[in-house]
């Protein structure tokens, strides 16, 4: 919707594969030792000390991203913090990433530099050298998959599979902004069908907006978690919504849980938000999804360390299977928690 007409167009045929391969990536510096063979090969070698963890994501523009609102450098950016995320929910360091890409004629050479830019900034700020890719055409829009590999010492890898019954279960930073963030923009796109002149002013959605567009994994909380000495019994990243990730949590590690909703993080700006939209913010938080924060358990005795942390939020515990899951609501009712959010989502609770 802020697409600016005049911009230059170079045509990516002009290029040719190789050449455009090498215009892309000609800038990325390669900052690990243990990345001994980046790009120009036919594949990359690295020397890792510890264990390897290798995750890999798929987007596909139309149904994981929208490019009328959501600016090319974005992208690029949050493509790389989806994967960095899943590397930090296993207690990893993140050294290096491959871009694999297919674009439609489309889509000019300065297009890509934008997206490039993107990735770029995300590799640099957190520190990941860009070993190799994929790119080729596509007949229709844009493919990006970006896999991420880290290295973490085999104890302390956090799996799913960890929590025990009474280790607490704490989020980090605050939850359903990057879902209300995506309200505002797609209302906002409705507006700018009617009325093409209208230029929105966003200002007052800021965060939410933010959040939905330029999402941070949570490489801080890892570091800030070994510095205080707590290694999580269990760990995810919420991508897909608290909830869903809390019921992943529960059928790894086989146990229930309580889930208190008073102690869900929300952003003052999010609340507000629901409040405009007239939707509930229990369930922003329980089925919104991408907002990269990461979830964890930990032991009890581990609770003096982290207690008082503006960054962690204790949200409630683990509890025996048999006791199945469950949100404990303000009014101290207990409702069965489903992926959706909660069992009675079309009721009128
Ligand atoms: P191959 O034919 O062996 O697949 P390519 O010609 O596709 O090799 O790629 C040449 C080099 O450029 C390889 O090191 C590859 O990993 C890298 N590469 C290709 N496309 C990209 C991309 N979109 N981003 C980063 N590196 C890429
Ligand atoms: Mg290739």
């Amino acid at each position: 919707m802020l697409e600016d007409k005049n911009q230059e167009r170079t045509s990516l045929e002009k290029l040719g594969e190789f050449g455009l391969i090498d215009h892309l990536t000609k800038n990325f510096k390669i900052n690990h030792k243990s990345t001994l063979k980046g790009i120009g090969d036919d594949a990359a070698v690295f020397d890792h000390t510890e264990k390897t963890v290798l995750t890999t994501d798929l987007l596909i523009e139309g149904v994981h991203f929208d490019l009328s609102y959501m600016p090319l450098k974005h992208l690029g950016y949050k493509a790389v913090m989806v994967n960095l995320s899943d590397v930090y929910a296993m207690n990893a360091t993140a050294t290096s990433i491959t871009v694999s890409l297919a674009v439609s004629n489309r889509f000019p050479l300065e297009a890509l530099e934008e997206l490039y830019a993107g990735i770029a900034l995300a590799a640099k700020v957190f520190n990941v050298d860009l070993i190799g890719g994929d790119t080729t055409s596509s007949s229709s829009g844009m493919l990006i998959s970006i896999t991420a590999i880290g290295e973490a010492k085999e104890k302390e890898i956090t799996y799913r599979s960890g929590a025990k019954p009474n280790d607490l279960l704490v989020v980090s930073g605050d939850l359903g902004a990057a879902y209300m963030g995506l309200q505002v923009l797609d209302r906002e796109k409705e507006v700018f069908k009617v009325n093409p002149n209208n230029q929105p002013d966003l200002s007052p959605y800021s965060y939410i907006v933010e959040r939905q567009l330029k999402p941070e994994a949570r490489k801080d909380i890892v570091e800030l978690l070994k510095e205080m000495e707590v290694l999580p019994t269990a760990m995810i990243d919420i991508s897909d919504g608290l909830s869903s990730e809390i019921l992943h949590l529960c059928k790894s590690s086989k146990v229930g849980c309580n889930l208190f909703e008073e102690k869900i993080p929300l952003d003052p700006t999010v609340i507000s938000a629901c409040e405009e939209f007239n939707v509930d913010s229990t369930m922003v938080a329980l089925s919104g999804g991408e907002d990269y924060e990461l979830l964890f358990t930990i032991s009890q005795n581990d609770f003096d360390k982290i207690k008082g942390n503006p960054s962690l939020t204790v949200i409630g515990h683990m509890t025996d299977e048999r006791e199945g899951a469950y949100l404990v609501t303000r009014g101290n009712t207990k409702i069965e928690l489903t992926a959706q959010g909660w069992n009675s989502f079309n009721s009128d609770n």
